[in-house]
């Protein structure tokens, strides 16, 4: 087991070599916002993606010319339904008034489109409080034009580069295994938000939350990680 020591701006003053962390990368769907399972599985069922298999490496690999393009209609037919719908996930405006009073960073890693990301900034946070709007910061934004996407560390690894802040000190925090494998295959910190239906992935979190505000507590108190936990192998799809 490793201690990571609290991030918050009086413990990283008093002691700025601490390991800790000091930026918060986050999923967008079922994590920055409440749960896309139902239009995930509609999506995987409508294009008759294998079991197995992810849903963009299905299609940008095993489908060709007009078939291919169906497809991408209709992944975005079903996002844009899901976006109707999408709200912020419950206690993340508490979490990110935590983040922003302590200085760290936060960025999103989505296989979304920008179509999506947009949506989620223009007409979802744009709705907030005006004194909450401020706290959302993301910066950078990657969505599925980032390639390789999740699982593959690239774009994880890309946002520790941009900020200058080593993938140790970076929370990867997710709703879905490859968020996880992501996180854990950059040498960073991986956190599920765990629902019923996703425990399966719980071997691969360094922490496991079932409300997003209470990775307050741990940022604010510290936390051990269990550094035996591999990206090597695949949790499933
Ligand atoms: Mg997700």
């Amino acid at each position: 087991m490793i201690r990571y020591l609290p991030s918050t701006k009086k413990d990283v003053a008093a002691n700025p070599k601490a390991r800790c962390i000091r930026g918060v990368v986050f999923d967008m769907d079922g994590t920055l916002t409440t749960s896309m399972t139902e239009h995930l599985v509609m999506m995987r069922r409508v294009i008759n993606v294998p079991d197995g298999m992810r849903t963009l490496e299905y299609v940008d690999t095993c489908l060709e010319g007009e078939e291919r393009e169906e497809a991408h209609r209709r992944i975005i037919e079903i996002e844009t339904d899901a976006m109707a719908h999408m709200e912020l996930s419950p206690g993340l405006v508490e979490l990110m008034e935590f983040l922003y009073d302590n200085d760290i960073r936060t960025a999103v890693i989505t296989r979304n489109s920008r179509l999506a990301v947009d949506h989620l900034l223009n007409n979802v946070i744009s709705k907030q409080p005006h004194k909450h709007k401020g706290l959302f910061k993301f910066d950078p934004i990657l969505d599925r034009s980032f390639k390789p996407t999740k699982p593959s560390p690239d774009s994880l690894l890309h946002v520790s580069r941009v900020w200058g802040i080593p993938p140790e000190q970076l929370m990867m925090v997710g709703d879905h295994g490859d968020d996880l494998l992501c996180g854990v295959r950059a040498g960073s910190i991986s956190a599920l938000l765990r629902y019923p239906d996703n425990r399966v992935f719980e071997s691969k979190a360094h922490v496991v939350v079932d409300r997003i505000s209470e990775l307050v507590e741990h940022l604010s108190n510290g936390f051990d990680v269990d550094m035996s936990i591999t990206g090597d192998d695949d949790v499933g799809v």
